[in-house]
């Protein structure tokens, strides 16, 4: 097993399994994720447990193949062990470093914009392969990690245990103590999955891809939502809100003539009054899709008619464009590579 992939809990039942006093897996926990030790003779053990450890667990990341850097944004492209590649990216935000991680090389949502949508999915990410990212990328960049987006390739929730321990491992306390409100997984709207996060004991942010405020038209975008309707995905977030007191962010693609007139505005305002959301608008990076971007004055102008209609919303800003590390660019142009 590698070591990136247990949680504490499980940690603590794997020094049980063994004979050992569980409070241990605490001391490792720490040694590891506060003082990034990679040796086990350094956490002051017994020989016979320091060689169990090094017999029973592994420390391996993921291999960094390409390093890209600009001056807000940088980028890792890792290969894993069984030869896949993934991306991982980091954003330089005001409030501190940010890392962007995927879930699952490939995704088979099928959103008729995202580039991740045309690889079809190859399989989910383990646990240590998502923890992996953020390790490789703050020991690559020299940084410390203050918050993290699962926004990158695959559908969190389409990998919901490897997720939910990860977000466990990354906002505990004695792992890497990244703030729960500054990590945020993004779903495309599996219902069932949006109740489960909500009941984690530990939940982080959620933000939902709704892109749409009619049926018809998200239908048309997303696949999903011909299983998970809209209705279904806010009253799901709304008992998310109610239960964390997080407000959930609705991330909204700006696509010109498509989903982006004043009356799509006033549809949006009218299906999520009273609820605690705010809408996140998110100008669109071109892709092989036939869509294209709404200009920045049809934006504010679509922030306007949201405000007006009591919304709180919100642009986002946009990084790394210039090493292809944007929103829903990260794309399989190597992938070719390893098949
Ligand atoms: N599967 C998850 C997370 C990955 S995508 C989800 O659907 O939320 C992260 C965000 O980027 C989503 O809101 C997605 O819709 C958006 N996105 C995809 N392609 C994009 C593009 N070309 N430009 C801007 N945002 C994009």
């Amino acid at each position: 097993m590698n070591l990136f992939g247990y949680t504490l809990d499980g940690l603590r039942d794997y020094f049980s399994g063994i004979g050992e006093n569980p409070a241990k897996a605490g001391i490792l926990f720490d040694a590891v994720y506060k003082r990034g030790v990679r040796d086990f003779a350094e956490l002051g053990f017994s020989e016979r447990v320091t060689s169990r450890l090094c017999g029973d667990l592994s420390l391996e990341l993921p291999k960094i193949t390409e390093k890209l850097e600009s001056a807000d944004a940088a980028k890792l492209l890792l290969e894993l062990s069984d030869g896949e590649l993934i991306e991982t990216v980091l954003m330089r935000q005001r409030f501190g470093n940010c890392v962007c991680v995927s879930t699952q090389v490939g995704c088979n949502m099928g959103c008729a914009f995202c580039q991740s949508g045309f690889m079809k999915k190859r399989r989910d990410l383990a646990t240590e392969e998502i923890v992996g990212q953020v390790l490789a990328i703050s020991s690559a960049f020299d940084c410390k990690i203050d918050g993290v987006s699962v926004m990158g390739i695959g559908e969190p929730f389409d990998n919901f245990q490897s997720v939910s321990d990860f977000i466990a491992i990354i906002s505990h306390d004695k792992g890497l103590a990244v703030g729960r409100r500054h990590v945020t997984v993004s779903t495309c709207g599996i219902v069932p999955r949006i109740y489960d996060y909500a009941d984690l004991p530990a939940p982080c942010s959620l933000a939902i891809s709704l892109h749409a405020p009619n049926d018809a038209l998200r239908s048309r975008l997303m696949p999903i939502n011909k299983k998970y309707p809209i209705a279904d995905v806010l009253d799901a977030a709304e008992y998310y809100s109610n239960k964390t007191k997080h407000r959930v962010a609705l991330e909204y693609i700006m696509l010109s003539g498509v989903n982006d007139s004043d009356e799509h505005a006033r549809e949006l305002a009218k299906i999520i009054a009273g609820r605690d959301f705010y809408v996140n608008l998110i100008p669109y990076n071109s892709t092989d899709s036939e869509f294209t971007k709404s200009d920045a004055a049809r934006l504010a102008e679509f922030c306007g008619v949201l405000k007006d209609g009591g919304v709180i919303a919100t642009k986002r800003r946009e990084f790394g464009a210039d090493l292809k590390a944007a929103c829903g660019q990260l794309r399989a142009d190597r992938s070719a590579k390893s098949k």
